[in-house]
């Protein structure tokens, strides 16, 4: 008897999103994975803050997160047991008494600080300035570079292939499903995976297809000096209780962050200086360090799906068309997971026991979500 041919399926964008699935989805597909970019994880997969908090985001985005958890630690992907806090300010107490109870009631180990706790574990804050705040110990550093690499791998020992410099311009319909074309070649393909980043919805236009309403939201960061002789290595991630301002040890230096969601077209986002400084400026108030001139500011693309929850699954309107977007800041923490899941979409499989367990539907993430309500043609 003849054996069926493997799917073809071509995945746009060569970030973290892409990666992933494609390593997921091994030998039982001919996987190729076009990226416009000279190299892998060039936009928003190769500016993230790396951390992994089961604290984050909504609902589904937690889910995922807790599903991903022994994927990172077996995979050899936790860099750092870093923590993460959230400080408040005097005259804060109610609202961090809140966010403790909050967060408690989903992850145990979370732990209301004291102003002097805190001061304790981060000397920079002045006791006098906080009224405590909540800490996460098992918040974790990601490696990510480690796991872009294993997964580029891994979709290699598969068999797929993996091109760069190549981007999509146009997506048709062929007569057994599409032909992708690039700056270089026209690419067969029985699916396509659509997991372009900040492009989503440009891609989809390809496809003829009205994007889902994507938007892409620049975060600024920079790297600045400890104050000399400070042991850093134990500070967690600080976070300020009104996402003002972030900050966290990043190789024996910090990385600050204005902590913005300020919109933007996809691009090569870069930082504005006027970002830098208030970022600096709010650090400064809010601490006692001194950071002077920071150091490599970039800024990247975090892209959200109108409920701010990833999007997963084929397109109603175009059989084969798969989205894989909205990974906004979580996509290192939910990559794997997604991609899992993925895989089980793609190939027709059940959804993972573990996700299923923890509340996460295909359907709770799937693109038909925003289409309920699209007329009819
Ligand atoms: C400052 C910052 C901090 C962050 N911190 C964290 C964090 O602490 N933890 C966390 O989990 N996440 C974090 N994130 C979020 C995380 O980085 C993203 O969610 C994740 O990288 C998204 O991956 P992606 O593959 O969807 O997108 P991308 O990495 O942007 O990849 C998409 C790729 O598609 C390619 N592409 C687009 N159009 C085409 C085309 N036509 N043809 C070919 N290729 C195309 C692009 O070139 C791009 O490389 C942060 C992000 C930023 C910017």
């Amino acid at each position: 008897m003849q054996s069926k041919s493997p799917q073809k399926i071509v995945v746009i964008g060569g970030g973290i999103a892409g990666l992933s699935l494609g390593a997921a989805l091994g030998d039982r597909a001919e996987v190729t994975v076009l990226e416009r970019e000279p190299h892998l994880g060039y936009h928003a997969s190769g500016r993230s803050a790396a951390l992994f908090t089961e604290t984050y985001g909504n609902r589904l985005v937690r889910g995922l997160t807790l599903a991903s958890r022994r994927q990172i630690v077996d995979g050899g992907f936790v860099a750092h047991r870093r923590g993460a806090l959230h400080v408040g300010w005097r005259g804060d107490d109610a609202a961090i008494d809140r966010l403790a109870g909050e967060l408690q009631a989903l992850v145990p180990s979370v732990r209301r600080l004291s102003a002097a706790e805190l001061h304790a574990l981060v000397p920079v804050i002045a006791e006098e300035a906080t009224c405590g705040g909540v800490y996460e110990p098992d918040a974790v550093d990601v490696d990510t570079g480690k796991m872009l690499a294993a997964c580029a791998s891994a979709l290699k020992a598969g068999g797929g292939i993996i091109r760069t410099g190549e981007e999509v311009r146009e997506i048709s319909r062929t007569a057994n499903g599409f032909s992708v074309t690039t700056g270089t070649a026209v690419y067969p393909a029985d699916i396509v995976v659509n997991a372009a980043g900040a492009w989503v919805d440009v891609v989809a236009g390809m496809a003829e297809l009205a994007g889902l309403g994507f938007q892409p939201k620049r975060r600024t960061a920079f790297l600045f000096d400890p104050p000399a002789g400070a042991d850093i290595s134990g500070w967690p991630l600080v976070v300020d209780l009104h996402e003002q301002f972030y900050f966290k040890p990043d190789a024996g230096r910090l990385i600050g962050s204005l902590a913005e969601e300020t919109d933007s077209e996809p691009c090569d986002a870069y930082p504005e200086d006027i970002d830098v400084a208030i970022a600096v400026d709010r650090i400064e108030q809010a601490t006692s360090m001194r950071i002077g001139r920071p150091s490599t500011p970039w800024a990247g693309l975090r892209t959200f799906a109108p409920d701010r929850t990833p999007v997963i699954g084929f397109d109603p309107r175009l059989p084969g068309f798969f989205w894989l977007g909205g990974q906004g800041g979580y996509g290192f923490q939910v990559s794997l997971t997604l991609a899992r899941l993925g895989s089980a979409l793609i190939s027709g499989g059940a959804l993972p026991a573990d996700l299923a367990a923890l509340g996460v539907t295909a359907a709770a993430l799937a693109p038909d979500r925003f289409l309920a309500m699209a007329p009819a043609p």
